[in-house]
């Protein structure tokens, strides 16, 4: 089946190649280095399948056009598809598939990574010897041992993401609208309402997922409960965060180290190459100037392992479609409470 490919680097044909060449029936992949929006859904005209990241933008003009033109599968390279406009996807009949899963150890060790960086100043570190600068001043850290540590969202990768922490000897607090055992087994771990999780813990974690209620779930408001000088971390969606509120407590001293690995305007930011050119985004330029601040372009993703799970799974929903199975994978608008 034809498929176009959208958002795609060499790293994404590699291990898509290498799961199609594998597969029983492999597809006809078309590579497009641009992302998918309602401008670019003309270079997918008589594509049935069309393979999204999470930066394209499938909203209704953008669906309609697509189906307009003979799509009827869209797969997505990734779990979340806050991207999709599901219900204009189900009026238009089109299916939506994702990879719910692919290697959960890679997003929970990016948080891990972020928070060392940011208390141990591995940054500046590394910075100042490569320098001949072999002081010490300004790099002071925190035991990591005994510090509680709150996780919003305790699904797939909050909880691996509590477990390695747990390692380090931390208190895990957990806020979940949906709490589940694997994470109140851990020692040490136990769930809490939010208020209680702000105002107890030193270091916040995000890993729910980008869904209206949790639109800037951190806040004026959120960032007023926590303890000063807390380190947040956001390698779950961008537009969890307030940034004009984080960047205004970062300034009060109230939020004392910030670790992000996405942003809320990344899409026009992050996977391009900005170093000859002038990034017009003020507010993202003001929030990595901070010494305090430590931003990654969406990389948690992004080990061997999981680009492998992730195409094998893309080929395979793939798969499933065309042969009329049943979609384990597919994203249905979700039925109101
Ligand atoms: P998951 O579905 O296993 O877990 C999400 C958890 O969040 C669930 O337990 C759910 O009940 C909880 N949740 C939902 N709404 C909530 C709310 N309002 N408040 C608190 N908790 C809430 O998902 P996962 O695989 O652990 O992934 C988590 C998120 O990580 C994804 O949604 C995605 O946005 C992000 N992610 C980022 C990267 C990256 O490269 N940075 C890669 C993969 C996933």
């Amino acid at each position: 089946m034809k498929v176009a490919v959208f958002s795609t680097r060499s790293y994404d044909r590699k291990f898509l190649d290498r799961a199609n060449i594998a597969a029983n029936s492999p597809h006809d992949l078309e590579y497009f280095e641009t992302k998918l929006n309602e401008k670019t859904a003309p270079l997918a005209n008589g594509f049935p399948c069309v393979c999204i990241f999470v930066n394209d933008t499938a909203d209704a003009a953008t669906l309609k056009s697509l189906a307009e033109q003979g799509t009827k599968l869209i797969a997505l390279r990734c779990a979340g598809y806050n991207m999709v406009d599901l219900e204009a996807a189900e009026e238009l009949g089109l299916k939506i598939v994702r990879v719910p899963a692919y290697s959960p150890y890679a997003v929970a060790e990016h948080a891990v990574g972020l928070i060392l960086m940011l208390n141990r100043r591995l940054n500046k570190a590394y910075n100042r010897v490569r320098d001949d600068n072999f002081t010490l001043d300004g790099l002071l850290g925190f035991d990591l041992h005994e510090r509680t540590i709150g996780v919003i969202g305790t699904g797939k990768i909050g909880t691996i993401f509590a477990q390695i922490m747990n390692g380090f000897g931390c208190h895990l607090l957990g806020y979940d609208v949906h709490p589940n055992d694997e994470f109140s087994g851990i020692s040490g771990a136990k769930y809490v309402d939010l208020p209680e999780l702000l105002a107890k813990s030193d270091i916040i974690s995000l890993h729910c997922p980008l869904v209206s209620s949790t639109y800037h779930l951190i806040n004026r408001d959120t960032i007023e409960q926590m303890k000063p000088g807390v380190m947040l971390i956001n390698t779950s969606r961008g537009q969890l965060v307030d940034t004009r509120a984080v960047i205004d407590g970062i300034k009060t001293g109230k939020i004392g180290y910030v670790g992000l690995d996405v942003y809320e305007e990344e899409d026009d930011l992050f996977f391009e190459d900005y170093s000859n050119n002038i990034i017009q985004d003020d507010t993202f330029q003001l929030l990595q100037s901070f010494q305090n601040v430590v931003i990654t372009a969406h990389q948690a993703f992004f080990t061997q392992d999981a680009l492998t799970a992730i195409s094998q799974t893309t080929i395979a929903n793939i798969s499933s479609w065309e042969q009329g199975n049943e979609l384990s994978h597919e994203v249905k608008v979700p039925v109101a409470q």
